[in-house]
């Protein structure tokens, strides 16, 4: 394992532990939500359920995440990190530092983001 692998796992490994927290703490504020005793009043109900969509789309969103996150690691594992899934050229230290869960090199990401 070389330095930025080194480094980049560190990074994910500390934010994939974030997410994961962050995913207790989501799904201790659905049970609560759930369990709560339902009001009759229709306003409060809205109100409860307006409150779930909140948290399920940031989990969502935190779900895609982990999901690169996961398959960064693996990469690290399997000795493929850095290089770009699309070209198989280095991705680039300085790409990878800024961002760790980067799959394709910065001329790959910026072809597929050309309309
Ligand atoms: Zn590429």
């Amino acid at each position: 394992m070389n330095e930025i692998e080194k480094q980049a796992r560190e990074l994910l490994v500390n934010r994939r532990r974030a997410i994961l927290q962050l995913f207790e703490k989501n799904s201790s504020a659905e049970r609560e939500l759930f369990e709560a005793p339902r009001s009759p009043d229709w306003a409060d109900r809205a109100l409860a359920e307006k409150d779930t969509t909140v948290l399920h789309n940031v989990s969502e969103g935190e779900r895609i995440e982990l999901n690169e996150i996961e398959a960064s690691l693996r990469r690290i594992e399997a000795g493929t990190y850095g290089d770009c899934e699309q070209c198989g050229s280095r991705i680039g230290r300085q790409r990878l530092r800024a961002i760790p869960e980067a799959r394709r090199c910065i001329s790959c990401t910026e072809a597929l983001a050309r309309p």
